[in-house]
């Protein structure tokens, strides 16, 4: 049995206040949840005092990005070390937002991953096409480029600590979801190129999420996919009802 996991991307919402209240609510709401490993990935400001919140609960703690570097002249940017030291878990990496704002390249963020898995962060590795991609036919080779490119020098064992997160940029944020079977497509295509990268077996215990306009409403039929293990979870992940609901539904 793969490892299911459900991930929150608050990505720049919620002040450090906001953010240990909503912590607060959801520990309580999926205190029996077994199945599943939840996580919330949540802005640098508030990880310190959400990881706190979190101690002793079943709730683990992503950051939303990271900087490859242990310290140094990197103004404005936070190492691998300062989230260790404060108990994250998991980093969000080459989220499609910071690939297109902020200039990430798949070479970015594969010395991002490569550096996370060195300081013992789980990272959740985020790929997927633009809409004009999939209408020109080019989203497995888009996915491709970045699996590959993210993956780049990772060895068999590195890979047991990968979480890939699926999101087609066309679904995040806009309420358009992929439908299961569009999703299911890609998530086989992502496995079998692991397969390729590495072997079967690799390939069958690695995590695939899917995200984009993830919901209570579509959650269940989403995870239900055979290659779907859970969701990266945006929107919906800033309430703890409907978090938990999607959590629950996995
Ligand atoms: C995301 O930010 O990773 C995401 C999937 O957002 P949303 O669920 O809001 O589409």
């Amino acid at each position: 049995m793969r490892k299911l996991i459900v991930a929150g991307n608050w990505k720049m919402n919620k002040t450090n206040t906001e953010a240990v209240k909503t912590v607060s609510e959801l520990k309580e709401l999926v205190k029996d949840v077994k199945n599943v490993e939840v996580v919330v990935g949540v802005p640098f400001t508030a990880l310190s005092d959400v990881a706190k919140e979190l101690k002793d609960s079943n709730v683990k703690v992503a950051a939303e990005n990271m900087h490859w570097e242990e310290k140094g002249a990197f103004t404005g940017e936070i190492s691998p070390l300062m989230l260790k030291d404060i108990n994250v878990e998991y980093v969000i990496l080459g989220h499609s937002e910071r690939r297109e704002y902020f200039g990430e390249t798949n070479e970015i963020v594969n010395k991002k991953v490569k550096s996370a898995l060195a300081h013992d962060l789980k990272p959740i590795l985020c790929v997927g096409e633009q809409l004009e991609d999939r209408e020109s036919g080019n989203t497995e080779k888009v996915v491709e480029d970045h699996v590959v490119g993210g993956l780049k020098d990772l060895t068999k064992e590195d890979m047991l600590n990968v979480v890939v997160a699926y999101e087609p940029v066309w679904a995040i944020g806009t309420g358009k979801t992929a439908t299961p079977a569009q999703a299911e497509e890609v998530h086989k295509f992502i496995r079998g190129l692991i397969a390729k990268l590495y072997d079967e077996e690799t390939a069958n215990e690695i995590t695939i999420q899917y995200g984009g306009s993830m919901k209570p409403a579509n959650a269940e039929e989403l995870i239900s996919q055979k290659n779907i293990d859970g969701g990266l979870v945006g929107g919906a992940s800033l309430i703890p009802e409907d978090f938990s609901k999607i959590v629950k539904s996995a």
